[in-house]
C-alpha cells in the first residue's frame, strides 16, 4: 500500500515554512487507517511490550488501537493541566514552538517495557520528554513506533539504544 498517497501535504501551516503532514486525509478511509495499524503492529511483532503509551492528541489515534490490538494497556501522554489525577511533568520544544507534558504518577509500574507510539517523529522533542517522563516513573522504553519520520530531520539520532520503526518516511 502506498500510503502517502493518503497523507495530505499543507504547506505553510501552522507557520511560514512548514510542509505540515495531514493525516486526517488517510485516518478517514477505513481500510487503509486498518492497514496502517496493522503494518504498524507487525514492525514491533518481536519487542516484548507491557504497555503502550503515546503522547495527544495524534498518539492516541496510532498508540491507542495498536495497544487494543496486542491486548496491552494504553496510558495517555498529556498536555499539562489536562490529567485529573497526581501528575509529573516536563517540558518540550516541538518543530515550532514549546509547551509541557504530563504523566499520572502510578500510569507505570516500575519495570514495565513500555512502547511509545506517534502519529510523526520530527525533531524528536516530544519522544525525548516522554522518555525522560517514562523513566522518571521506573518504566524502561523498549521502543518508538510512528506512522511517519521526516528522516531529514533526523530525530532518531536523539534515542541511542531506543529501537525506532516507521511505516513511511519523508
Ligand atoms: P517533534 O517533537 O519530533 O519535533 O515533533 C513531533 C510532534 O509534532 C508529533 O507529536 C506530531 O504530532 C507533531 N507534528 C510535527 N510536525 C507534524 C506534521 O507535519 N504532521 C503531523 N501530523 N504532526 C506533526
Amino acid at each position: 500500500m502506498n500510503f502517502k498517497e493518503h497523507i495530505r501535504v499543507i504547506p505553510d501551516f501552522p507557520q511560514p515554512g512548514i510542509r505540515f503532514k495531514d493525516i486526517t486525509t488517510l485516518l478517514q478511509n477505513g481500510p487503509v487507517y486498518r492497514e496502517a495499524i496493522d503494518q504498524m503492529k507487525a514492525l514491533i511483532k518481536d519487542k516484548q511490550i507491557d504497555v503502550i503509551a503515546g503522547p495527544e492528541a495524534r498518539g492516541f489515534v496510532i498508540g491507542a488501537p495498536l495497544a487494543y490490538s496486542l491486548g496491552v494497556g494504553f496510558i495517555p501522554i498529556r498536555k499539562s493541566g489536562k490529567l485529573p489525577g497526581e501528575t509529573i511533568e516536563a517540558d518540550y520544544a516541538l518543530e515550532y514552538g514549546k509547551d509541557k507534558l504530563a504523566m499520572h504518577k502510578d500510569a507505570i509500574k516500575p519495570g514495565q517495557k513500555v512502547l511509545i507510539a506517534d502519529d510523526l517523529l520530527a525533531t524528536g522533542g516530544t519522544i525525548q520528554t516522554s522518555i525522560d517522563l517514562i523513566n522518571q516513573l521506573g518504566g524502561e522504553v523498549v521502543g518508538a513506533a510512528f506512522l511517519i519520520e521526516l528522516s531529514y530531520l533526523d530525530g532518531r539520532s536523539k534515542f541511542n539504544g531506543i529501537d525506532v520503526v516507521s511505516l513511511v518516511q519523508y
